[in-house]
C-alpha cells in the first residue's frame, strides 16, 4: 500500500505531489513538506516531514500538546532544520490513518509558521534560486531547482532499473532461511521447555529473524521469496514444537527419538488440534509478522539505493 493511494486526493487538495515511490511532497505556506510511509517499531507509520529554517522546537511541542488528536510524543526534531510528526499507521482502519494524517497536517503546518522560519529559497545542490520541486534528500524534503531535479530523477530511474534487474538468489536465501529457521526452532523449543509456554512474541521474533535472512540472502525478493519466508516462518515454529518433544520424551524415557517425538505430536495435532490452537495463531501471526517485515526491508533497499 503506498501513502498516495489513502492520501493522493487530499495531498494534492494542499498542493502536494505524488511522487514515482507513492510518497507525497511538496510546499505547502512555505514549508517544504514530504509524506511517506515509515519502519515504525514492528509495523509501519505514515511520517509527516518539514524542513524549516532555525525556530523555537519546545514551544512547537508546547504548542502540539493543546491541539485535540496530537501527541506531542510523536513530533521529532530529526535534525536542525527539519521536524517530523508521526502518526502510527493502523492498516485495519484506513479512513481513520487517513484522517489523523490530514488533521496533524492540517494543524501542524499553522503551527509551524508560528514557530519556524521557512527554509531558504534556494537549491540545496547547487544554491540557484529558481527553485521548483520538492524531493527527498537524506530522509527530508529538499528544495531543487529544475536542472538539478532532472539529474537526481535520472539517478533514481537509475538505480531503480539496476535493483529491478537484479535476479533474486532462490538458493542463497533457501539456504539461509533454513539456518534462521533452525536456531528459531531451537529457541522455541528451549522456551517450551524452560517455561511450559509458547510466547506471540518470540513467534513474531522469529518472523522478523527468518525474513531477514531471507532478504539478506537472495538480494532482490520476488513474489518467491515471500513464500519462502513464509513457509520457513511455519516450519521453524513446529520443528521448535517437534523438538521440545524430542527433549521431553528423550528426558521421560532416557531414550531421544525423534520419530517417536514427531508422531506424539502429530498425534496431538490431529486428535486434540483445540491444544494447539495458540501454537497456530502464534505460528500464522509470526508468518504474518515476518512477510510485513521483509516487505519493509525491501522498499528500504529500494529506497536507500535511489538515494
Ligand atoms: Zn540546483
Amino acid at each position: 500500500m503506498k501513502i498516495s493511494d489513502i492520501l493522493g486526493e487530499v495531498g494534492r487538495e494542499r498542493g502536494l505531489l505524488v511522487r514515482e515511490d507513492g510518497a507525497l511532497s511538496g510546499m505547502i505556506s512555505d514549508f517544504p513538506v514530504l509524506i511517506r510511509s515509515i519502519p515504525h517499531g514492528n509495523l509501519s507509520a505514515v511520517s509527516i516531514t518539514v524542513r524549516t529554517g532555525p525556530g523555537d522546537f519546545a514551544a512547537l511541542k508546547k504548542a502540539v500538546k493543546g491541539v485535540k488528536g496530537m501527541k506531542p510524543s510523536m513530533l521529532k526534531s530529526p535534525g536542525a532544520d527539519s521536524l517530523q510528526y508521526i502518526v502510527p499507521y493502523t492498516s485495519f482502519f484506513m479512513g481513520r490513518t487517513r484522517g489523523t494524517v490530514i488533521a496533524a497536517v492540517d494543524s501542524l503546518m499553522p503551527l509551524t509558521g508560528g514557530h519556524f522560519k521557512p527554509p531558504p529559497k534556494a537549491c540545496e545542490v547547487c544554491g540557484r534560486p529558481d527553485v521548483s520541486d520538492v524531493l527527498e534528500k537524506g530522509g527530508r524534503p529538499a528544495l531543487i531547482c529544475p536542472g538539478c531535479a532532472e539529474t537526481i530523477r535520472a539517478k533514481q530511474d537509475a538505480a531503480r532499473m539496476a535493483y529491478e534487474s537484479t535476479n533474486p538468489d532462490y538458493l542463497k536465501g533457501i539456504i539461509l532461511g533454513l539456518v534462521g529457521a533452525a536456531a528459531g526452532a531451537v529457541v522455541w523449543a528451549a522456551v517450551i521447555i524452560l517455561f511450559k509456554s509458547t510466547y506471540l512474541l518470540l513467534s513474531a521474533g522469529i518472523g522478523v529473524m527468518v525474513a531477514f535472512f531471507v532478504k539478506k540472502a537472495m538480494g532482490r525478493v520476488d513474489r518467491a521469496g515471500y513464500v519462502i519466508a513464509a513457509v520457513l516462518v511455519l516450519a521453524s515454529i513446529f520443528a521448535g514444537e517437534v523438538l521440545s518433544y524430542f527433549w521431553l520424551i528423550g528426558r521421560a524415557t532416557g531414550r531421544p527419538d525423534l520419530s517417536m517425538a514427531y508422531h506424539a505430536y502429530m498425534n496431538i495435532l490431529i486428535n486434540n488440534p483445540r491444544n494447539l490452537i495458540y501454537t497456530v495463531l502464534f505460528a500464522l501471526t509470526g508468518v504474518w509478522i515476518g512477510v510485513a517485515s521483509l516487505s519493509k526491508m525491501e522498499s528500504n533497499t529500494k529506497r536507500e539505493e535511489i538515494e
